[in-house]
């Protein structure tokens, strides 16, 4: 029987109805992964520090860094990448406002202020070329984010960097092992964090993770949140920070709990293998969608030497002009119909718009935090974005195939084919 063109969403017969929960299944935990969190619950060191040092010798190893320091979520990762980078009270940092939050908001409980720069729609990545005229005298650090797994052009930022005096952050946590140019991302800035939350492409259970070649961000990054390993041998070497030793600075405390570790090692040793399956998977999706209208692949050219990594939460770029003008919600809804479930427009929403960084006071300055103890007015109104504005707009949320299996695969295709090509019913 020939499938009909009658879109499910007007009626049709949809074209998928199953959910194959095998081909989308994370994370992916085996016996392994069990056995090793076992081994820390029957020797009660879920709050010791042994197993995370050994996941840190091995990640570290495993992204060319020189050190690694375990955190307890991304969040926590980054909120210690800043302090290491020196950013302080009355700083700025730039980012792009098309990301997550934790990419920035930590700035603002270090009296920093957050200055956004905009994205290429293509790229869904922060515009190198917006991001020099945003810089002043009280920059300090640029926050690059690798978005759904998308290399950021790393060589103009850290040009920019290099000639500013800037410090670069690679918030990494959508691109685990991913490649830009053949170098890995994370290793590229000054200091790497990752979120390896049970969401992500590289699942530890809860934590995040820091990496640096930089002895000065590394151990900025210890006495902020790491009290207990001040005393231990050679770790911090800064005499200013000896001086402070024994308690963190930040009045945080960042350990990563150690399920995480044993199960981040483990996680980390398979981590190559389902990667590839994830990319040659996700590849052949977007291989089968080449040149339908209204949709693009948001993926590297495959010849660029650089990579996705894991793919985390895979989009898509929209083109409803290329439909008749067709909105994107629509589009995924009756994409939705054809049994594609995780099919939905947008991504994370413009930060800048936001009320936290617009007007809302949170430690009580009698103004809103964003500009407490900034040195000029940094909000940014609706308007001054306009790519990211556009953003949520413009793209979609397609499936994230853990494994290669091309019948599933061709039929979520097929299923934005069908849907592009009879658009007119919608
Ligand atoms: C998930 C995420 C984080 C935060 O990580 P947590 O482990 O959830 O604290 C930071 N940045 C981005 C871009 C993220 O997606």
């Amino acid at each position: 029987m020939a499938p009909s063109s009658a879109l499910a969403i007007v009626g049709g017969e949809p074209l998928i109805k199953d959910r194959f929960p095998d081909v989308f299944k994370w994370p992916v935990v085996t016996q392994e992964d069990e056995e090793a969190v076992l081994e820390v619950l029957r020797a009660g060191s879920m709050s010791g520090t042994g197993v995370t040092k050994q996941l840190e010798v091995e990640f570290a190893a495993w992204q060319g860094a020189k050190y690694a320091l375990g955190h307890n979520n991304g969040t926590a990762a980054l909120h210690a990448a800043m302090f290491g980078c020196g950013v302080g009270v009355g700083d700025e940092i730039i980012c792009p406002s098309i990301t997550y939050w934790a990419s920035c908001l930590p700035a603002l409980s270090l009296g920093a202020s957050v200055v956004f720069a905009d994205i290429k729609l293509e790229t869904i990545n922060v515009d190198p070329a917006d991001v020099e005229h945003r810089i002043t005298d009280r920059t300090k650090a640029i926050v690059v984010v690798h978005y759904s797994g998308m290399p950021v052009d790393m060589d103009p930022i850290m040009d920019i960097a290099q000639r500013h005096g800037l410090k670069v952050i690679e918030d990494v946590s959508h691109a685990h092992g991913g490649l830009y140019k053949g170098r890995k991302v994370g290793s590229i800035g000054h200091v790497g964090a990752f979120s390896c939350m049970s969401g992500k492409a590289l699942p530890w259970g809860e934590a995040g993770i820091l990496v640096t070649d930089d002895r000065e961000i590394y151990e900025r990054a210890l006495i902020f949140g790491h009290y207990e390993r001040h005393g231990e041998e050679a770790l911090l070497t800064i005499p200013e920070l000896q001086k402070g030793a024994k308690l963190p600075w930040g009045g945080y405390k960042y350990r990563m709990n150690q399920f995480s570790a044993a199960m981040g090692r483990v996680q980390l040793r398979h981590y190559g293998e389902r990667m590839a399956e994830i990319q040659k998977a996700m590849n052949y999706f977007w291989d089968l969608l080449e040149g339908v209208k209204g949709i693009r692949a948001h993926r590297t050219p495959r010849d660029a030497d650089s990579t996705m990594g894991g793919w985390y939460n895979p989009k898509g770029l929209y083109c409803g002009e290329e439909l008749g003008g067709l909105p994107v919600s629509k589009f995924c809804d009756a994409v939705r119909a054809e049994g594609v479930y995780n099919c939905s427009p947008g991504c994370n929403s413009p930060l800048h718009l936001h009320p936290l960084f617009q007007s809302v006071d949170v430690y009580g300055d009698g103004k809103p935090t964003i500009i407490a103890r900034a040195a000029r007015d940094t909000r940014q109104p609706e308007g001054s974005l306009p790519m990211a504005e556009r953003m949520l707009a413009s793209c979609f949320h397609v499936p994230w195939f853990k494994k290669y299996v091309p019948e599933v695969i061709e039929l979520h295709a097929a299923a934005f084919r069908k849907v592009s090509e009879n658009a007119a019913q919608l």
